[in-house]
């Protein structure tokens, strides 16, 4: 295999543990989720989690875990016994319909669900993660995994030119042209949904007529999430180990490193979607 679909896979594996990391795919949700990269020289080629794993954890994915699949959704490559995921035609449906878009990321955050069932819109509650909210966020309403090309084309044209997607009870969507931004795109999400359910508590419904005023743009810097996280213990092992990922991200003014959340392994037996 070509180096560069060595690294695609590494960075894509890398992008699925950080999604633990970070919380997005622990416990309950463990193995809820996928993070795919298209191949650079192969547009119409990506990387993404499969399933059929002995142990379907975001947390322990490595580079061999992950699969190639076409923007059919069809299977092209991957380790033996090895299918791609269930919810594949959200990923193969969006690289098909949007060029630009070289990274997407789908997991199930808790108060990203939570909103996009109480008011079914995200407002900017603080600066880090605001332009993704500058305009409101597209919404698949239906509450369903999406499983037929149907139901993928319907994602892929809601999502527009918007960064982001939610999912009605289901979860959300984010993209990007690196691998990293579709990953802190999620992570900030979940964030200002979590500031939105606060708000919600606080406010009721008339928290949506507060409006921040954000005047300067985060930018989220290159990042390669191989090079900058540290793999997990081999699979089968130690799974209740933290994993001390590092993610380093540009600010509005000077640099600061972000250490992500402990993400504590927890398998479940439940089946990647
Ligand atoms: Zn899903």
């Amino acid at each position: 295999m070509s180096s560069e679909l060595e690294d695609v896979k590494r960075e894509v594996a890398a992008a699925n543990r950080v999604l633990a990391n970070l919380g997005l795919a622990t416990g309950f949700t463990a193995a809820l989720g996928h993070a795919s990269m298209r191949v650079p020289s192969q547009p119409d080629h990506f990387f993404v989690k499969g399933r059929e794993y002995e142990f379907d954890a975001l947390a322990i994915m490595e580079p061999d875990d992950m699969v190639m699949c076409d923007t059919e959704g069809f299977l092209i490559g991957g380790r033996a016994g090895l299918t791609q995921c269930s919810e594949v035609k959200i990923h193969a449906c969006i690289y098909k319909t949007h060029p630009k878009v070289q990274a997407i990321v789908h997991v199930h955050p808790r108060y990203t669900i939570l909103m996009s069932v109480l008011t079914g819109s995200l407002k900017p509650m603080r600066q880090e993660g605001a332009q993704m909210l500058r305009r409101s966020l597209p919404i698949y309403p239906h509450v369903k995994t999406i499983q037929s090309h149907a139901e993928g084309m319907e994602v892929a044209n809601l999502l527009g030119d918007s960064e982001a997607i939610l999912l009605r009870g289901h979860g959300a969507v984010t993209t990007g042209t690196k691998i990293s931004e579709a990953v802190m795109g999620m992570a900030h999400l979940e964030e200002q949904a979590q500031m939105n359910y606060l708000a919600y508590c606080a406010q009721g419904k008339d928290y949506l007529s507060y409006t921040m005023t954000c005047s300067t743009r985060c930018s989220i810097g290159p990042l390669s999430l191989s090079t900058r996280t540290s793999k997990m213990s081999s699979k089968g092992a130690h799974h209740n180990e933290t994993a001390p990922g590092i993610i380093r991200r540009k600010r509005c003014r000077g640099r600061s490193k972000i250490f992500a959340s402990k993400g504590i392994l927890n398998p479940s037996d439940t089946r990647a979607n």
